[in-house]
């Protein structure tokens, strides 16, 4: 079996050069080509002589992403990448551009276990958990294919990250490493659907990510029909494990808000949102949720997005609507592998 060259560390990577009797400045040349450079093949490393990449070659594998469809969008340049595995799996990446860079959003998992009632990336499940390398390669392969350098990373894709905790944990050392592409935390969004302890582990690493919280309910009996993660981890263990998240990193938490018509968007629910969340260092982020065929949510009015949204404002919260980038190009996460899986199954 050959090793996965791009998910070591730079210290790994050395131990793996000496174990192979190379000598240790080696692995800075490797590892620059691999994380500085994001080469797919070890024939591109053109400082190494022939018979060393060959070496290589016979050790290690470079994991990758190929381009299987490439989306852009006609009103904002959003792009939005299938790629496919080592293996033939699909996972999605979305690429946005704002005033301050690019910024991309990568997927965690091939498919999701948590079972959000509007999202289609878990429809099917969860077929496994991608790599730290598989992770890296989104970015990878999207800076080399648009030719511009990205600056920020969401980690909003399909997946829940925090159900991959120890290959995200290594995807994030990685990404900000200053030998690699050396981006920063502060520039790191992670999201989650609330696996309370994996909050608690994430708060105990004390990192300067931002954490969004998909929360899109403000109680229970909404939360839990919406979300059955909230079965398991209830809004009176959530919240608490939020707020000590804040206390423990001084980091502001972002709270998602999907509003769904007729479920989640009432005056009423606001009310119940801003008690909830009184106190907190915290930002909302309300959604109009994207429509998902099967799902069968409707998105909420554009008038009522805007009074949930200043009722909040009124009560002294920091809330900001989405922008709806890429909406003519299925860019909610799962939609477009779903449609090329439904393709592949009725061609075989
Ligand atoms: N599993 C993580 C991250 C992936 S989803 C999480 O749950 O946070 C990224 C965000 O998109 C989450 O806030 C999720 O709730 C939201 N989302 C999923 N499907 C959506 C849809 N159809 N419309 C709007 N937001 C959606």
């Amino acid at each position: 079996m050959k090793k996965d060259i791009l998910s070591m560390t730079l210290q790994e990577l050395t131990e793996a050069v000496l174990a192979l009797e190379l000598p240790k400045y080696r692995s800075a040349q490797i590892y620059h080509w691999l994380h500085k450079v994001g080469v797919t093949d070890f024939s591109e490393m053109t400082d190494l002589s022939l018979s060393l990449r060959e070496r290589l070659n016979d050790s290690f594998v470079i994991f990758s992403c190929n381009i299987e469809k490439k989306i852009i969008s006609e009103y904002d340049n959003t792009v939005k990448y299938l790629f496919s595995l080592h293996d033939g799996e699909l996972i999605e990446s979305v690429v946005m551009k704002y005033k301050y860079g690019y910024t991309v959003c990568v997927s965690s998992q091939v498919g999701c276990r948590m079972g959000c009632r509007f999202c289609a990336s878990t429809l099917s499940g969860v077929v496994r958990n991608l790599e730290p390398a598989e992770i890296l390669s989104q970015v990878y392969a999207a800076e080399r294919d648009l030719n511009v350098r990205v600056s920020h990373i969401v980690l909003m894709g399909m997946g829940e990250p925090l159900d991959n905790f120890d290959n995200v944990m290594r995807f994030l050392q990685l990404i900000s490493d200053e030998n690699g592409k050396n981006i920063s935390m502060r520039h790191i969004s992670l999201s989650t659907c609330g696996v309370v302890p994996r909050i608690n582990a994430l708060a105990q690493k004390d990192l300067q990510l931002t954490l969004s919280v998909s929360l899109h309910a403000p109680n229970n009996e909404i939360r839990s029909a919406m979300m059955p993660v909230n079965k398991k981890w209830p809004l009176e263990e959530l919240i608490p494990a939020c707020k000590a998240y804040t206390a423990k990193t001084s980091r502001r938490i972002s709270f998602e808000y999907a509003l769904v018509s007729g479920q989640n968007d009432s005056i009423a629910c606001a009310k119940e949102l801003a008690a909830l969340l009184r106190g907190m260092l915290c930002h909302i982020n309300l959604i109009p949720v994207n429509e998902v065929k099967e799902t069968g949510c409707k998105e909420s009015s554009p008038e009522t997005v805007k009074k949930f949204g200043d009722y909040l404002s009124g009560k002294g919260f920091a809330v900001t609507v989405r922008r709806r980038l890429g909406s003519d190009i299925n860019a909610a996460c799962g939609q477009l592998r779903r449609t090329v899986e439904a393709d592949r199954k009725e061609t075989t």
